[in-house]
Order: C-alpha cells, then structure tokens, then sequence
C-alpha cells in the first residue's frame, strides 16, 4: 500500500527544508510537530469510461497542509507518477508560498495519476468531472480553491467549476483559478508565473550589480513557464541560448529564436525536433555554459551529481522543488544564487489570488492592474527576502522558508490549539 503512505523522497525533502529553517528560526517544537503532517490528506478513486468502452480507474489526491492564514490553495497535476508523498511536499510549499507572498491562503495540492497526453479530451472530461464529483465536500470558495499545474490548464478549470456549479445549482467562479476569462478568470493569470519569474530575475541580477540585458539563460521544461518566460525575457532582449522538454534541449549559444520555438512546441512538437540549434540530451542540458539558469519543470533536477558541475551563477526556480538541500550547499559554496521556488515561481498564486478577489466582488481588473499589482509584490517579497538573507547571513531559501514559517507559526499561536 505504497500509495497510502506519504513517504517519498520529494517529501522528505520538504521535510529537511522545514527541519532546516525551524531550526534556524527556533521554531516551537509543538508547531514543527503539527507543520510537519497535512491537515488532511485524502485520495479517491477516479472511474472512468474510456473511449474503448472499459472502464479505467485512476487514483486521484488532494493534500491540504495547513489553513491557519486562510482558505486552501494549490493547483491539481495531471502526471503519470504522481503519489501522495510528491503532493504532500507540494502542498506544503503552497503553505509557505502563500505565506511569502503576504496572500490569505493556506496550502494544497492534488492530482490524478495519469498520463493526459495518452488520454482524449473526453476521457479527460469525464476524469476531471468525477475527481471533483470526489472532491465536493472537501473544496468552495471559503474552503480550499484548486488551480492549474503541470498536465492541466484552463479548460481542466472550467470543467471542475461547472461540475461545481452544477452540484450547487448556481454558478461558482470562485471555486477555482486559472479558469477561462469568459467563464470569471482574470487576465494575465496564464502568463502570471512566467512574468513573476522575470520581475524576481530583474532583482536579483540588479542585487548582483549585472546587467539583465547581457545575461544568457538556458529554460529547463518548456510547458506555461518556461516557455512564458523564456518569452518575457526575449521580448526584453535577452538571450535565450538553450531549451529543453522531455525530448530533449536545443541550444545555439548564439540565442535561439524563442517566439518560434514556442510556436513550434504549441503545435504539438518535440523540441528536439526543432530544425535550428545544437540537440543535446536531457542530463548534460543544466550544465551548458550560461548566466542563468531557470529549471521549470519538475522536482529533484539538479542534485549532488550534477550541481558542481552547472555553470550558471543564478538559478530561477520557476519549477517546484527542483533543487535538493544537498545541491544547496554545493551551489552555496559555488556561490550561485539561487531565487527559490516559494519566492521566484509566487505569480502564478499571486494572479490566482487577485482572480479570486475578482470572482468573489464579481468586479473585474484591468491587464494593466494585474501586472502593476504582480510586479509590486514580487518585488516586495524578493527585498525582504533578500533583506532577511544578508541580515540571517543565510540563502535566499533559508531566508525565504524562515520568513513563511514564522508568519504561519505565529499565526498558529494566536489562534491557539482546538483540543
Ligand atoms: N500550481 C501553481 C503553483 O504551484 C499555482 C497554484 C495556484 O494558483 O493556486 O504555485
């Protein structure tokens, strides 16, 4: 029942990072008790009538760590390994990145294991609908409020709100983020992630007194933020001189011709199959010679086996978990900066944020306003972080993780414990 047990390498990791700044902040040993485990973790069995017919049944999660500062929140990933220790992890970095930013949530994450390219739009339809069938009384608007992450996006959202919807009897926009605008979404939350990313990476080359313009960045993952950001950074000039998806990375340390390579990957393409560039293959990507490196796909990518050997000297994580403690130090000693997950990858939530408020005063925000808002906040939190760094002597994750713990512990002791 390896399933039921949230023991996984991601989530012993989380675990170390918490262990890490609860020792760094001396953090009450009864919240570290009660932070370590999720307020509740619950899996479902999803059926589904495939296209053939049969009937498939998928097993699905949504893991809610800790709702002290307010509602739930965190994304649902469709992805063929998913298990509950990797949603546990991510839940509990929602916890704290929600925290960083300042937002009234708390942490979540869920999924389905599935692979969503082997399924039809139906089977996806249908998959999506009984989940949240599964999930009804466990998520609302007050309760816990799901949004994309890898393998879904906003049709996926639209299809969990109808159902929603449905059940109630009245339309519920509140009930998810990162839906269509038509259906209550708000402008820039695609690109919010991607976009954040950027505003992190101008401070942090700014706090190293180099020039963005002349920084070359090589995007590990190519899905909503790689490719948006390696956009954002193209449409500011930067060099994009290396991207990768599962295939495999194409680099021309020349720069490569971001705008067409998204194109090419949006019409279904393998990068690898992109006509222009050097192929190189998924392990010696991360350690091609650049000034940045944004990793955006998956967790535990760059480790003690291959951290000495990147030749970056800032690392973005637009991905979740991407970097393990012991690369940490390795890349500490190197002296890479690396922007963690929790401050650099928040404008995906942050937008999340900013739709929810949205939906639940159904009054709607310009573009212009999203971004003004996304940019002032990012930059906010990367300055406090960075602040806490220098004054704790500490990296910008330690500095990142005691700033979020603490708000949340301190948050727990004023509510106090129901027993
Ligand atoms: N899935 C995104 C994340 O990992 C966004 C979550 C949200 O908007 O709730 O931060």
């Amino acid at each position: 029942m390896e399933s039921l047990s949230p023991n996984s390498s991601v989530n012993e990791m989380a675990l170390r990072q918490l262990d890490l700044a609860a020792d760094s902040i001396d953090l009450d040993p009864n919240l570290r008790a009660r932070l370590r485990k999720p307020d509740h973790a619950l899996i479902v069995s999803v059926p589904v009538r495939m296209d053939d017919e049969s009937v498939h049944v998928f097993t699905g999660y949504r893991v809610q760590h800790n709702d002290v500062l307010g509602p739930f929140k965190g994304g649902i990933r469709y992805y063929p390994d998913l298990n509950l220790g990797e949603v546990s992890a991510l839940a509990m970095w929602m916890t704290w990145k929600c925290s960083l930013a300042g937002l009234p949530f708390g942490g979540a994450k869920g999924g389905i294991a599935c692979d969503p390219k082997q399924l039809s739009r139906k089977e996806i339809q249908g998959m999506t609908r009984r989940y949240t069938a599964e999930l009804l009384n466990f998520i609302g608007p007050q309760i816990d409020i799901p949004a994309p992450d890898m393998g879904t996006n906003e049709q996926v959202m639209a299809w969990i709100m109808d159902t929603y919807s449905q059940h109630k009897g009245y339309a519920v926009p509140g009930i998810v983020t990162g839906k269509p605008v038509a259906i209550g979404g708000t402008l820039g939350r695609k690109e919010a992630t991607g976009r954040g990313v950027v505003y992190a990476l101008e401070q942090a080359v700014d706090s190293l007194g180099l020039d963005l313009q002349k920084c070359s960045v090589l995007i590990q993952g190519f899905g909503n933020v790689g490719s948006v950001t390696g956009r954002e950074l193209a449409r500011l000039g930067v060099s994009v001189v290396g991207v990768s998806d599962r295939s495999g990375g194409i680099y021309n340390p020349r720069g490569l011709p971001v705008e067409a390579v998204a194109r090419f990957k949006e019409q279904n393409n393998k990068l690898l199959e992109f006509p222009e560039g050097e192929k190189i293959g998924g392990k010696e990507f991360l350690e091609l010679p650049c000034d940045i490196l944004i990793p955006s796909a998956s967790e535990m990518q760059i480790t003690q086996e291959n951290a000495g050997k990147l030749k970056c000297r800032i690392i973005a994580e637009g991905a979740n978990g991407p970097t393990t403690p012991e690369a940490d130090k390795i890349l500490a000693d190197m002296g890479v900066l690396v922007i963690p997950d929790i401050l650099a990858n928040a404008g995906g939530v942050i937008v999340s944020y900013f739709e929810w408020v949205q939906d639940l005063q159904n009054f709607f925000w310009t573009e212009d306003e999203i971004n003004k808002q996304l940019k002032e906040m990012m930059t906010r939190s990367f300055r406090s972080v960075l602040e806490a760094s220098r004054k704790e002597r500490a990296s910008l994750r330690l500095a990142a993780l005691m700033i979020a713990i603490q708000r949340v512990g301190r948050a727990m002791l004023l509510r106090g414990l129901y027993a």
